[in-house]
């Protein structure tokens, strides 16, 4: 296997990677009944760290809660599960997978007795977007597509079914050459992107649409915004931007726990400033490697040592 991994954590049990199988009748994958989370893991200066875990771990049970699912697993249990199955795979920097579904049981919409399965994985996984997307910043397509209302669908539970928009939105882009997509939300305005928060610098301020834009409460985004307003910015962390701010916006750039800090070159064929990374992206963006590297003491509350 390329990538050198060989174990899943499933259901309580450490099983081979090719035996990590579920029926085809399972809930979750005919009504896109799970709910997941996206979690990085570093090789850092003091030994492989998994960055804000905990808050990952409480946003996927919260996660549960819109669609009554009961993990049976406790966070201690998790916990426990995800750095021996990183440790197992001598893994150091990795992406970690947790996911928990409406299993095998009954087909009716309503889930019925259907069990909450549970699986965690982890494996490398390079730069999102690319490695030359951290440095020279990415073409971005307005999506045709708008995100679903969060009076539709809660948009703050990081569920499966949610990502057929995101891929509608993200395919969009990249059959039109573009890297990435931005979506609006029902009213129009911006909200994030397929699988990232987004920021806008203006004039040496920091913008970022709110909760109530019907986004993910990303967990990066918390990071930048608590990392900038510490650097001195003042950051509008509940702001409305309209489309056409995009196209004047000093910078922009993407927040994720696959994308991390993703600088935004290009909305539409319309350069953002001088067309490459800004400085305040920059700044953010090497506090943040900094930061996540352990290269800094800074913020030690926010990683979960495999080592310990
Ligand atoms: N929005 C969406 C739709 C996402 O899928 C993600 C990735 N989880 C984000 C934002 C960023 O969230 P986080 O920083 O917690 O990874």
């Amino acid at each position: 296997d390329e990538m050198d991994v060989d174990t899943i954590w499933m259901d309580g049990e450490f099983v081979d990677w090719d035996d990590a199988k579920i029926h085809v009748l399972t809930h979750g994958l005919h009504y896109g009944t799970g709910v997941f989370e996206g979690v990085r893991c570093y090789d850092t200066e003091k030994g492989p760290a998994i960055f804000r875990w905990e808050d990952h771990l409480q946003r996927f049970y919260d996660s549960c809660k819109p669609y009554d699912m009961e993990i049976e697993y406790s966070p201690e249990e998790l916990t426990e599960a995800t750095l021996e199955l990183i440790d197992r795979q001598d893994l150091r920097s990795c992406y970690v997978r947790p996911i928990a579904y409406y299993g095998y049981d009954s087909l009716g919409v309503s889930p019925g007795d259907c069990p909450t399965d549970v699986t965690i994985a982890a494996w490398p996984w390079g730069a999102y977007l690319g490695e030359d997307a951290l440095e020279n910043g990415v073409e971005v397509m307005v999506s045709s597509w708008r995100k679903h209302a969060s009076s539709q669908i809660p948009t703050n539970a990081k569920t499966t079914g949610l990502y057929v928009n995101s891929l509608l939105a993200g395919e969009e882009a990249r059959r039109n050459g573009y890297v990435e997509a931005i979506v609006l939300n029902k009213e129009g305005n911006v909200a994030e992107g397929p699988g990232e928060n987004i920021f806008m610098v203006r004039d040496g301020e920091i913008f970022t649409p709110g909760l109530s834009q019907s986004i993910l409460d990303g967990i990066t985004r918390n990071s930048v915004i608590t990392m900038a307003e510490e650097m001195g910015y003042t950051v509008h962390d509940d702001a409305t931007i309209s489309r056409g701010e995009l196209n004047t916006a000093d910078e922009l750039f993407f927040t994720g726990s696959a994308a991390e800090v993703t600088p935004i070159r290009q909305v539409d064929n319309v350069e953002i400033g001088n067309g490459s990374r800004g400085p305040v992206t920059e700044e953010l963006q090497s506090a943040f490697f900094d930061l996540v590297n352990r290269r800094t003491d800074d913020h030690d509350e926010w990683f979960t040592y495999v080592g310990e």
